[in-house]
């Protein structure tokens, strides 16, 4: 942060800010001209607190923030990607030199669907597969998911079919409980700024997949990653999710540029959740193309065996012949994607 005074500012006014600065943690080195001193704000403290408080004070003409608000998940902190490994499965790692897929259904209805499901997705392609068990429903006359029950059968579609779990958490109240079943602890859009649940996360010794929030910003989600890093937990996939617009023909908004965008500010991996994005599943395959074209880290993707009858989402759901349709088609793709990977790693080892 750095503070330029006013011309001719007095000798109190100038200590009356250094003191408030170091009041607040940081450390001063200041820069004293003819007519004018700037003062360069260094270290570790609260730097929303001491930015708006300095801004407030007489003489002070303008004060500029140059390190961003978020530190552990930013570029300035770590240049490379941050390789998240998932447990229990045949190798997901996101952030490397594979382009991982979540797939699955939008909530785990009954053991025969999971289990459906679970062996199409894995035999399509995915590595992980999803499934609400606690769901986040608009209305609370919708169903509201098969809570415990549910994780248990997601347990037993990965006992057959070695495919890691992500499932959503709505409470720090559930944390530990799903965190006995899942692999991956989904924070849905809803829970983006639940600072209660991102800080339990920060302990629950599991990967966490943040969904940016209906309407968030980019920063806005970086802020909160920070919250879960913050508090213990460096490992946070990030997932553009679609954003609330005027926009009507698609259930929301896919922000696509979110995601080079999010590359360019984090070391850490960025998913598409093209069914979220889109709600339509006749643009899902379009949409995953884009997202292996543009360098995402893999998709989380809704698959139902039969959407005409799915308790949520049925509208934005393929069914497994489209689903695995959908991934031999991306395999060109994924090829390339790889391609332009290895060319990364092979730049940054020189
Ligand atoms: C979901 O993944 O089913 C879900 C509820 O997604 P979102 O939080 O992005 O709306
Ligand atoms: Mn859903």
């Amino acid at each position: 942060m750095i503070i330029s005074m006013k011309l001719h500012a007095t000798r109190e006014a100038i200590d009356e800010v250094r003191k408030q600065v170091e009041f607040f943690g940081y450390k001063v080195h200041s820069i004293e001209g003819e007519e004018r001193v700037v003062i360069g704000v260094v270290g570790v403290g609260d730097v929303t607190a001491c930015f708006e408080s300095v801004e407030a004070m007489p003489q002070v003409e303008k004060v500029v923030r140059i390190s961003a608000p978020y530190k552990f998940v930013s570029k300035e902190f770590r240049t490379g990607r941050t390789r998240i490994k998932i447990n229990g499965t045949a190798g997901a790692e996101f952030g490397g030199d594979d382009f991982v897929v979540i797939a699955g259904p939008c909530s785990v209805e009954s053991e025969k669907q999971i289990m459906q499901s679970a062996e199409g997705v894995a035999k399509a392609g995915a590595k992980l597969l999803r499934g609400g068990a606690f769901k986040p429903r608009t209305s609370p006359y919708d169903f509201q998911g098969m809570e415990q029950e549910g994780l248990k059968l997601l347990q037993k579609a990965k006992k057959a079919t070695g495919l890691g779990i992500v499932t959503e958490v709505m409470s720090d109240r559930d944390v530990e409980l799903i965190a006995e079943y899942a692999d991956v602890m989904q924070v849905g859009a809803r829970n983006m700024q639940n600072f209660v649940l991102l800080k339990a996360l920060g302990k629950c010794g599991r990967p966490v997949l943040l969904k940016r929030g209906l309407s968030s910003t980019v920063k806005e989600l970086l802020m909160s990653a920070e919250y879960i890093t913050a508090h213990g937990n460096p490992e946070v996939i990030l997932c553009e999710r679609g954003i609330r617009t005027f926009e009507t023909v698609t259930r929301n908004t896919c922000d696509i540029a979110a995601i080079p965008a999010l590359q360019e500010l984090t070391h850490l991996p960025v998913i598409l959740d093209p069914s979220h994005a889109t709600g339509k599943r006749s643009l899902v395959p379009a949409l995953s193309r884009a997202g292996v074209a543009i360098g995402a880290d893999g998709l989380i993707v809704e698959v139902h065996p039969a959407p005409e009858k799915a308790i949520s989402d049925g509208a934005q759901s393929l069914d497994l012949v489209q689903f695995a349709k959908m991934m031999s088609e991306l395999r060109p793709y994924v090829a390339l994607w790889q391609e332009a990977r290895k060319l990364e790693t092979a730049a940054v080892a020189q």
